[in-house]
């Protein structure tokens, strides 16, 4: 796991991790080939409304499709694609096709939906980035206030001044940003109210025991109780369940998405669940 296994862990590696790191190293010129293969897509997870059920928004979620071994989920990759900084392209590929694909849908006559885009702390940090972002709205022609980017607590405290800055510019574009995975890093509640941000994302481990666990209860009402005394929207990630949801309704949490609602989808199939009726009851 190339997470747990920090930069400064190298120096203790033994023989058998020599093969782990040969891999890796095969994995990453897999990516790189595959990237020029573009065996790379993206699937979109609808976002709802808790209050009415509506779907107002869905996070890009990116798979990669190789030949022989199928469909990779990200995890397995994207820490190798941050290690190797092809992240930058990658990702920048994403932004692109998430703006792109919002645009030919709102084109095609679907009510507009927040399209969200998860950056990961090394493309986050790379100069270009902003320019990036301005330049995928441009040539996408997708109004700024229609994408949402979602970062990680652990991203901002890495270099706290730089990393506001970078959110102050893209706040004055009109881009929204959200912090994913919340209460799972480092967060510096001190910090956070300086964050130009909009929505906090409460992280599916501690949704998943939801009616089961008090000590998730505890966390995710506390999460809930904070972000709307900071003036934040907060979502759910995760909610399979019906008694998940209905903890999180009662606790007043605004919106919510995990596979109660759908699975991450195929652009075509998520453009059928918008132009169909609203089947998800409030
Ligand atoms: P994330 O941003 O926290 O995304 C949520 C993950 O939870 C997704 O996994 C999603 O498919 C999964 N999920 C959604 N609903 C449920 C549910 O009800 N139950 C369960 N058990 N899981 C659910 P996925 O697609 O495998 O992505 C994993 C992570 O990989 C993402 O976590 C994100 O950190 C990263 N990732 C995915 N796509 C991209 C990308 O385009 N760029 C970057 N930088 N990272 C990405
Ligand atoms: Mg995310
Ligand atoms: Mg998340
Ligand atoms: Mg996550």
């Amino acid at each position: 796991r190339a997470k747990e296994l920090g930069k400064n862990n190298y120096q203790f590696y033994t023989r058998e991790m020599n093969v782990n790191i040969e891999e890796k190293l095969h994995l990453m010129e897999g990516l790189r080939i595959a990237f020029e293969r573009q065996q790379f897509h993206l699937v979109y997870q609808p976002k709802v409304e808790m209050r009415t059920g509506r779907i107002f928004g869905c996070e890009a979620l990116i798979r990669w499709h190789d030949p022989a071994r199928g469909v990779i989920g990200p995890d397995r990759f994207i820490p190798l694609a941050e290690e190797s900084g092809m992240i930058v392209a990658l990702g920048e590929w994403v932004l692109r096709t998430a703006c792109f694909q919002n645009r030919a849908w709102q084109d095609a006559g679907l009510a507009p939906l927040c399209i969200s885009v998860n950056v990961s702390p090394r493309q986050f940090e790379e100069q270009g980035l902003v320019d990036r972002v301005a330049r995928a709205l441009a040539d996408s022609g997708m109004d700024p206030r229609w994408l949402e980017l979602e970062v990680t607590e652990g991203l901002i405290m890495r270099d706290l001044a730089q990393a506001l800055d970078k959110m102050g510019q893209l706040r004055a574009m009109g881009v929204s940003l959200s912090i994913d995975d919340f209460g799972t890093g480092y967060s510096s509640l001190s910090a956070l109210k300086s964050f130009p941000i909009s929505t906090l994302k409460i992280d599916k481990s501690f949704v998943r025991d939801l009616g089961r666990s008090d000590g998730d209860e505890a966390i995710a009402s506390s999460i809930i109780g904070l972000a709307h005394r900071l003036k934040l929207r907060v979502i759910a990630e995760g909610v399979e369940t019906e008694q998940q949801r209905s903890f999180l309704s009662e606790n007043g949490c605004d919106e919510l998405q995990g596979y109660l609602i759908s699975r991450p989808l195929p652009p075509e199939r998520l453009a059928l669940m918008l132009s169909g009726p609203d089947l998800i009851a409030a």
